[in-house]
C-alpha cells in the first residue's frame, strides 16, 4: 500500500507500475506537454517532470510510497534531493535532459537546452526539406550584461548563507536537520534590492527572445531523430548557453507506412486482375509515377508479397541507396457469380478433381460462420464449430 498516489496519478500509471512502464508514460505526457509545443500548460509539464522525478529513482520513489508528498519536499534540501519544481525543471534540461538518450554528453554546466518536437511528412523525410522555425529561448540581458542590476548585496533573508537550516519531524522518532534553499535569493546568498534591478530584465538577468532557425531535414532521417543546434538554447550569465534540440515526429502516411529503409504498402486487386494480369500505377513520395506490369500468366493471391527493390526510403547520410517497396497484394472476390457463365469459367481454370461419396453419405447444410453465436443455439453451428471438422478439411485437401 502506498500513502498517496498523485505522481501515479498524473503519470496516468498505478502504484505498482514498473520502471519501464512509468518511463513510458513519462515520455509521452512530457512530449505532450512540452511547453514549446504547450506554452499554456508550463505547471502540467513541470508536474510531470516532478513525479517522474520521483517514481523513476527506485529509492525515492520507496520514500514517496511510504510518507508522500510532503516527506519528500522536506529530505529535499539535504543534498541530492529535489528543490521544487523549478529545479527538476532546470535539471530536466541540464545536461541534454532526458530526450538525450545517447549516453550523456560530457558537457561543462550550461544553461538549458531548447527541447522541440517538429511534425514532418514521409514526403518531407523522403526528399528532404529545409524548415523555418520560430522558437523561444533566454537570452542574456544586453542592458545590464547578465548583472541583473547595480548593487548587489548580501541578501537581508538569509544573512548571505543562501539557506536556512530547519529540524524537521519524520516520524515518531526520526528528526532530519535539513537546509530549506532561500526564497528570495534561491539560494546564491547574494540578491539586488528592487529599486536597483534592471529595468529591460527586471532583474532576472535574462529575457526571453524569439528566433528563427532554419532546420534542415535530410533524405532518409528517421522518426524521432535529433537535430541538435550546438548553443542555440537558453543563455544564462557565467555558463555555457544550451542547445537548441529539434526531435521529428513522423507523421502517418495514408497509403505508406515505413519500416527502417523499407516502405510497405497494400493494393487491393479485383479477382480478374489477380488471375488475367493487371497494370497499375504507383505515386512515389517524390511524385513519380511507376508502372507495374504482372507476367503473361502469372495469378497474384490475396496475401501475397513481391517488392520493387531501390524505390523505399533513401538510406540517411547515402541517399543514393534506397529500401525496398513493398507490395501486399489483397484480392477482392465477386460475392456471386451468375451460374450460367460458370461452364465457360470452368474451362479456363484447372480442372477440379473428382469425388466419391460414399452411400451412406450424410447431407447437411453449410452456413455463415459466425464466431458470436453459440454452441447451444443450434445443432447445425455446433458441427460447423467442432474441431474434426477442421482436421477433415485439412486432410482432403491433401
Ligand atoms: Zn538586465
Ligand atoms: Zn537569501
Amino acid at each position: 500500500m502506498v500513502k498517496e498516489t498523485k505522481f501515479y496519478d498524473i503519470l496516468g500509471v498505478k502504484p505498482q507500475a514498473t520502471t519501464e512502464e512509468i518511463k513510458k508514460a513519462y515520455k509521452k505526457l512530457a512530449l505532450k506537454y512540452h511547453p514549446d509545443k504547450n506554452p499554456d500548460e508550463g505547471h502540467k509539464f513541470k508536474e510531470i517532470v516532478m513525479a517522474y522525478d520521483i517514481l523513476s529513482d527506485p529509492e525515492k520513489r520507496k520514500t514517496y510510497d511510504k510518507f508522500g508528498e510532503q516527506a519528500m519536499k522536506e529530505g529535499a534540501s539535504n543534498g541530492g534531493g529535489f528543490g521544487g519544481p523549478q529545479d527538476m525543471f532546470d535539471m530536466f534540461f541540464r545536461g541534454g535532459g532526458f530526450f538525450g538518450g545517447g549516453g550523456g554528453r560530457d558537457r561543462p554546466r550550461h544553461a538549458n537546452d531548447v527541447v522541440h518536437q517538429l511534425a514532418v511528412s514521409l514526403e518531407d523525410l523522403y526528399t528532404g526539406t529545409t524548415r523555418k522555425l520560430s522558437l523561444q529561448r533566454n537570452v542574456v540581458c544586453v542592458k545590464c550584461e547578465g548583472k541583473g542590476g547595480k548593487n548587489v548585496e548580501t541578501c537581508p533573508n538569509c544573512k548571505g548563507g543562501g539557506y536556512h537550516v530547519q529540524i524537521q519531524q519524520l516520524g515518531p522518532n526520526i528528526v532530519q536537520q535539513v537546509q530549506i534553499k532561500c526564497g528570495e535569493c534561491r539560494g546564491a546568498g547574494k540578491r539586488i534590492s528592487p529599486k536597483d534591478r534592471c529595468k529591460h530584465c527586471n532583474g532576472k538577468k535574462t529575457i526571453s527572445e524569439r528566433k528563427i532557425l532554419e532546420v534542415h531535414i535530410d533524405k532518409g532521417m528517421q522518426d524521432g531523430q535529433k537535430i541538435t543546434f550546438s548553443g542555440e538554447g537558453d543563455e544564462e550569465p557565467g555558463v555555457e548557453p544550451g542547445d537548441t534540440i529539434i526531435i521529428l515526429d513522423e507523421k502517418e502516411h495514408e497509403l505508406f507506412k515505413r519500416s527502417g529503409n523499407n516502405l510497405i504498402m497494400r493494393m487491393h486487386l479485383e479477382l480478374v486482375e489477380a488471375l488475367c494480369g493487371f497494370q497499375k500505377v504507383i505515386k512515389t513520395l517524390d511524385d513519380r509515377d511507376l508502372v507495374i506490369t504482372t507476367l503473361p500468366g502469372e495469378v497474384i493471391k490475396s496475401g501475397d508479397v513481391k517488392c520493387i527493390p531501390n524505390e523505399g526510403m533513401p538510406q540517411y547520410k547515402n541517399p543514393f541507396e534506397k529500401g525496398r517497396l513493398i507490395i501486399q497484394f489483397l484480392v477482392n472476390f465477386p460475392t456471386q457469380i451468375d451460374p450460367a457463365l460458370i461452364p465457360q469459367l470452368e474451362q479456363c481454370l484447372p480442372a477440379r478433381e473428382e469425388i466419391m461419396i460414399p452411400d451412406n453419405a450424410e447431407e447437411v447444410i453449410l452456413v455463415d460462420m459466425d464466431p458470436n453465436s453459440s454452441r447451444r443455439e443450434s445443432r447445425k453451428q455446433a458441427y460447423d464449430d467442432d474441431d474434426s471438422c477442421g482436421n477433415r478439411v485439412q486432410c482432403a485437401s491433401h
